[in-house]
């Protein structure tokens, strides 16, 4: 993330509807500018590791109220986006994004390979031919991304699905920025709110997925798809705004 001294740079572009405090709103601190495509690339990176480091516990959590392949198809899916990095034009961050939900499509079976795929499409078209992204075009991209799987799998909130830890970490992003945060750390309040969303899966009951044939039976454990959701948003907040 480029660092610089400065009015939030988002003030003017996201929709008029926030801005900072002040002028010079960043109290005191630097002001995190935009995230480049370098960024982005160590991004896909540092989450092909993540999903590496978690396949197992992942793969667990997926044999409580699935089929056990949880962690094997995400870990199928990065590593297989790992490998397309290295040929991709630098540049265009929408670009990388979109080969990143290709390649997740075409290699990743069951429920999550079009969930996760259709959420990197939609990071890519939200940012299509932009080299760097400022705080406002993250509020965009993530409110399409969300929007993208809940298209596609017609989940709501409470079903117990991924969207349980997108749509906290979606709104919690948006409400930093209204409240004037930092770019980075709107991307650390939307980590915690993934994080929240994704432990509050536990007592739910599936209504969407593998884990709804389970019924009742579903509740008590947190759901495979939330977690990796929040590692993916936890990502974000790790390469680009530090810990
Ligand atoms: P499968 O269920 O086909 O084995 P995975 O195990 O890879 O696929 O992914 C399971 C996860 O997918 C679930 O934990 C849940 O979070 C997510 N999921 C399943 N169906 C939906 C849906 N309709 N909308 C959003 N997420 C879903
Ligand atoms: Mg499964």
């Amino acid at each position: 993330m480029r660092v610089a001294r400065g009015p939030h740079p988002g003030a003017n572009g996201w929709l008029g509807s926030w801005s900072p405090r002040s002028s010079d709103g960043f109290h005191g601190k630097g002001v995190e500018v935009s995230v480049g495509y370098e960024d982005v690339d160590r991004l896909i990176r540092a989450y092909a590791d993540v999903i590496a480091d978690q396949k197992d516990y992942l793969t667990q959590l997926d044999s409580a109220i699935g089929d056990a392949d949880h962690g094997i198809n995400m870990n199928r899916g990065m590593q297989a986006a790992l490998a397309k990095l290295d040929g991709q034009a630098p540049g265009d961050v929408g670009a990388l994004f979109k080969a990143v939900g290709m390649t997740l499509v075409s290699t990743v079976g069951g429920a999550g390979g079009p969930l996760y795929g259709t959420l990197f499409l939609q990071l890519g078209t939200a940012t299509a031919g932009k080299g760097v992204i400022e705080a406002a075009d993250w509020a965009a991209a993530l409110s399409a991304a969300v929007a993208g799987v809940q298209s596609r799998g017609k989940a709501e909130p409470q079903d117990k699905t991924m969207v349980d830890a997108l749509i906290p970490a979606r709104d919690a992003y948006e409400a930093a920025l209204g409240d004037g945060a930092t770019f980075a750390d709107a991307l650390r309040r939307s980590a915690t709110a993934a994080e929240e969303g994704m432990k509050a899966t536990i007592p739910l009951v599936a209504r969407k997925g593998r884990a709804s044939y389970l019924g009742e039976r579903s509740a008590g454990h947190q759901d495979p798809g939330a977690t990796s959701s929040w590692l993916l948003v936890k990502t974000v907040a790790d390469t680009w705004a530090g810990d």
